[in-house]
């Protein structure tokens, strides 16, 4: 089956790694890459600043960037969007490509809380992906809006999906995040460089609530948020990919470190081409320093999850998780959740 696609956003950090990781894609065909009004009419090599560590494929240097509308792609005959979008822009666009009957399956945070729209991670929750029946009764498109979370939750909410069998009842994360995670422009060298900087805009209250949707359940028409409570810190480093994380997990079990390494080690990957073929690797403690961004960033072509520094602590367990923030984190995460929309018969 092959499925025509489009990236909302192309030239972008995000919009970058998409095209990297549908180069020789089985299943879908890029057709058509849009951005700003300043990028569209541009060839793609023209426009992008590209930046991701493999040459942009010839095919795609030279395809012409469209406007972001549904005119604007009207003659690529796509079926699937992908969307890496800012999100104030990506609040105002997606709804006309919704109401036109794409599938859209965006990075964007707009709508990621919203009670119809599923923020799914195939190996996580990939149930509740039934919600797209009740957001097509809610909002009366022919479409489909699947959201993946943002780069600092999907970084740690599998390792607390595993976590689950004990009773998790609170988590508290401080955050070592990447400067691709803001983006192409976001973080000036002159800002960053011998420097930490610690805050980063609605990134804490991102990682306290998307964490309660996707631990969350779906019982076929409602989804109910997970009870624990999750505070988070966040912190800007001058790292270039890879968000590190520390976690302090309060549980109402207390499993030994051997049955708590299982549980992550164990949880099942998800039979999908761009899944790693285990979700969760753990350093155990003769690796006492991993993982770090440099090192452990590519584990799984960049779709794995990477943890280490596991011990107990005052109220519980303590442990660092790390996933590839622009692979994982975004790009990868949407490229997944489409190859499940494809399996599940959505697109
Ligand atoms: P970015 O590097 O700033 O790229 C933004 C993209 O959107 C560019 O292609 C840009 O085109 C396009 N764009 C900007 N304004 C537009 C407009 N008014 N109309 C149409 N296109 C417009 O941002 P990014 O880091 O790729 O992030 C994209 C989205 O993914 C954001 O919502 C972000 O929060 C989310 N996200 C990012 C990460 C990450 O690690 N970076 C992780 C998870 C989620 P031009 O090149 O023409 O300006």
């Amino acid at each position: 089956m092959s499925v025509r696609v489009g990236i909302l956003g192309a030239t972008g950090a995000v919009g970058q790694r998409f095209i990297q990781l549908l180069d020789d894609h089985p299943t879908f065909e890029l057709a058509a890459v849009t951005a700003s009004a300043d990028s569209a009419g541009r060839t793609y090599r023209d426009a992008a600043k590209w930046r991701v560590d493999t040459p942009i494929p010839d095919d795609v240097a030279e395809m012409e960037v469209v406007e972001t509308s549904p005119d604007g792609i009207a003659d690529a005959d796509v079926d699937l969007l992908f969307s890496s979008l800012p999100s104030g822009v990506a609040a105002e666009i997606e709804p006309a490509f919704l109401d036109e009957g794409y599938v859209v399956s965006s990075n964007s945070s707009n709508d990621r809380m919203a009670e119809d729209v599923p923020l799914t991670i195939p190996e996580i929750n990939p149930d509740h992906l039934g919600l797209i029946d009740v957001q097509r009764d809610e909002r009366g498109w022919d479409g489909a809006l699947v959201k993946n979370p943002n780069c600092s939750t999907i970084t740690m909410v599998p390792t607390l999906a595993a976590l689950d069998e004990f009773g998790l009842e609170s988590v508290h994360v401080s955050t070592l995040q990447a400067v691709s995670g803001a983006g192409y422009s976001g973080v000036t060298s002159m800002e960053i460089i011998d420097n930490a900087i610690p805050h980063i805009g609605g990134e804490e209250e991102k990682m306290e609530t998307e964490s309660r949707k996707l631990l969350g359940s779906f019982d076929g028409a409602e989804l109910s948020l997970h009870d624990a409570d999750v505070a988070a810190s966040c912190n800007r480093i001058p790292t270039l990919d890879g968000h590190l994380e520390n976690v302090f997990a309060e549980l109402s079990e207390d499993p030994s470190l051997d049955a708590v390494r299982e549980a992550m080690e164990g949880l099942e990957s998800a039979d999908l081409h761009s899944s790693p073929d285990q979700l969760i690797k753990v350093f155990d403690d003769d690796d006492p320093d991993r993982p770090q961004p440099r090192l452990d960033r590519t584990y799984g072509n960049g779709m794995g999850i990477v943890a280490g520094g596991l011990q107990r602590s005052a109220t519980g367990l303590k442990y660092n998780c790390l996933a590839h923030n622009t692979v994982r984190g975004a790009a990868g995460a949407s490229l997944l959740n489409a190859e499940l929309l494809v399996e599940e018969g959505y697109v």
